[in-house]
């Protein structure tokens, strides 16, 4: 079986990219740095998603003898002029998630432009070492109360507008269909098929 290796230590994120994998029919040997003894970790200080997923894609690359996949993701707020972005992990960093989440609810308090979009780039160095980007967009909006008790980070917070719910309260069946991550996901899946 063809083997590859994604570049992620967030239990959250390798959920939900086995999830997409399986419903997508991708049977594939996947390894993780769970699977390996790393010493070090990959320094995430690009500028753009790009750079940061290129970052973790060629540092693993380097350590393991297979095709790589590395995203990176962020929730990008137009009241914020598109921040957190590609700090949503470190926004707010003595802070929860539940916190996080509560915090930008209560600064957005009274503001009408509410949209707002989580973007996933993945970058794939495959078998050929060649290196490959996949951009997946999902727009949005903040809603206005935390809602839902699934998916993880700011889902409580990203209001889905066609159906009125967090995509906390939507779940992995709509998220693993048409979340930022399913749909980068979707393009490598046809893309990659001759490079793995
Ligand atoms: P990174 O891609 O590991 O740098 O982290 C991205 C951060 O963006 C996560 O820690 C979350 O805070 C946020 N994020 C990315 N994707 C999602 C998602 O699907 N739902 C909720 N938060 C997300």
């Amino acid at each position: 079986m063809k083997k590859l290796f994604i570049a992620s230590g967030n239990a959250h994120k390798l959920e939900e990219i086995n999830d997409i994998l399986s419903r997508n029919g991708v049977e594939i040997e996947l390894y993780t740095p769970k699977d390996f003894d790393f010493k070090e970790e990959p320094v995430e200080d690009g500028t753009t998603f790009e750079e940061n997923a290129y970052k973790k894609a060629s540092f693993y690359h380097e350590r393991v003898n297979m095709p790589v996949i590395a995203d990176d993701s962020g929730i990008c707020i137009d009241f914020l002029d598109g921040g957190p972005g590609i700090h949503s992990a470190r926004y707010l960093s003595d802070m929860s998630y539940p916190e996080k989440c509560q915090y930008i609810i209560r600064m957005m308090d009274g503001v009408k432009e509410r949209g707002a979009r989580f973007v996933d780039v993945l970058c794939f160095i495959d078998i050929n070492n060649e290196v490959n980007y996949y951009k997946g967009v999902n727009e949005g909006e903040i809603a206005l109360e935390a809602k839902g008790e699934k998916g993880f980070g700011y889902d409580p917070i990203f209001l889905i507008p066609e159906y009125n719910r967090t995509e906390a309260e939507l779940g992995e069946d709509y998220k693993n269909e048409f979340s930022h991550r399913a749909k980068a996901l979707k393009k490598w899946i046809i893309d990659a098929k001759d490079k793995l």
